[in-house]
């Protein structure tokens, strides 16, 4: 799949340019975010919606050097947004949610 889009980045000098690139996909096949938003976003999505145990699944979003855009990890320290979410019981929330939907889903 490829597509087009536009990216603001900053460039060497310090400006923000408007930057016209072809999607492609990254040759690490993972999942691109355009942003560490979207990337955090698909985290704690992924984690409310399946069952990880311990240290599996994703952790955390990186930049990638390769394709200059986001992807999940399962490596290295967790991501604070996902953090925060576990502490206040909104992963487990969403899971119930999701449980239950789901359930619905089926009948
Ligand atoms: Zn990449």
């Amino acid at each position: 799949m490829t597509s087009v889009g536009t990216q603001f980045s900053v460039s060497a000098t310090g400006r923000l340019i408007l930057i016209f690139f072809a999607m492609k996909k990254c040759i690490t096949h993972k999942k691109m975010y355009a942003t560490q938003t979207l990337a955090e976003d698909a985290l704690i999505d992924a984690r409310a919606r399946f069952h990880y145990r311990g240290q599996q699944g994703p952790v955390a979003v990186y930049k990638c050097d390769e394709c200059g855009q986001y992807h999940l990890t399962s490596q290295g320290d967790m991501n604070a947004r996902l953090s925060q979410d576990i502490a206040a019981g909104k992963i487990d929330l969403q899971k119930e949610a999701n449980h239950w939907l789901d359930k619905m889903k089926k009948r």
